[in-house]
């Protein structure tokens, strides 16, 4: 895959703030292959911004770690985060899919 098409912070419809406590994801959508990124908040059901799909891809942006010893534990961290937003997405996504069923 490349990554030469990759756009961050261009689009003006994202939040350009980012704070510690606001979740900014890199997206994929599995219908349009757009790539975007968006502010997920719990309670909510990121789109695509181009088609409205909700079958998107979460990019892992990680970032760029050397040292091992000191960044281990905020990775930890990160990761559990997400987890925990994983949760919370998989229950959205249960009930949009729930309500947009018949
Ligand atoms: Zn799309």
């Amino acid at each position: 895959m490349k990554s030469s098409g990759r756009r961050r912070r261009l689009r003006q419809d994202a939040p350009i703030t980012r704070r510690a406590a606001m979740p900014i994801y890199e997206y994929t959508c599995k219908s349009c292959k757009h790539e975007f990124e968006t502010l997920v908040r719990s309670g909510q059901t990121p789109v695509c911004a181009e088609c409205g799909s909700a079958e998107l891809e979460r990019l892992i942006s990680m970032p760029a770690v050397n040292s091992e010893g000191t960044r281990t534990r905020a990775l930890g961290a990160a990761k559990k985060r997400d987890t925990a937003q994983a949760k919370d997405r998989a229950h959205e996504q249960a009930k949009y899919e729930r309500s947009h069923n018949d």
